[in-house]
């Protein structure tokens, strides 16, 4: 989520473990489209949790991925005092998000991330050349996808049989259409 939202809604958001000290670990099984274990993903998120930053809330962005994480962090938050106030399920069909992956880049020198840009080209800000993520090339999406049915989605049921709060947002048009969808969420 862009800063804008961050700070309306002055939550700290996790990041995503390619910055983080447990993030090597972690890259290598998402670079093959699959899901870092279980065990890197709640470390990271209980480091994260505890710190100060989160003290007024966090939003975790891309995690809890399976019924294990969701269930270690429930059981963290309990030790924490804390709960999830809500899930958010962003809904899309399959051949959207494709083409939406598929159409990623980021440039290999500056990293700066960019959409609807061919590979190959030069980056606007060092020139460097853009690439194409390798978890966003369409095998590893398709892989990705089909790990997702797997082993994501049976957290959805998870949250409804323990009568967790679930929004469901529709994430077709733009960006900031969906931005705003997702901030009435919270704000409801
Ligand atoms: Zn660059």
């Amino acid at each position: 989520m862009r800063d804008q939202s961050r700070e309306r809604v002055r939550l700290v958001i996790l990041p995503p473990p390619d910055f983080h000290e447990q993030g090597l670990a972690a890259k290598a099984y998402m670079d093959a489209g699959n899901l870092v274990p279980d065990s890197v993903i709640l470390g990271i998120m209980k480091e994260v949790l505890a710190s100060p930053s989160a003290q007024k809330g966090a939003i975790l962005d891309g995690v809890v991925r399976t019924v294990p994480q969701a269930e270690g962090l429930a059981v963290m938050l309990a030790e924490l005092g804390r709960k999830v106030d809500s899930f958010l399920l962003f809904e899309i069909d399959d051949d959207e998000l494709i083409r939406r992956l598929s159409g990623r880049t980021v440039c290999e020198n500056c990293q700066t991330p960019y959409s609807g840009r061919e590979p190959g080209t030069a980056c606007d800000k060092c020139g460097g050349k853009l690439v194409r993520r390798r978890d966003d090339e369409p095998e590893a999406i398709r892989q990705r996808l089909k790990v997702y049915r797997e082993q994501t989605e049976p957290v959805i049921r998870w949250a409804k049989e323990h009568k967790m709060k679930i929004d469901r947002i529709d994430a077709s048009g733009d960006r900031d259409e969906i931005t705003e969808r997702a901030m009435k969420a919270f704000t409801e």
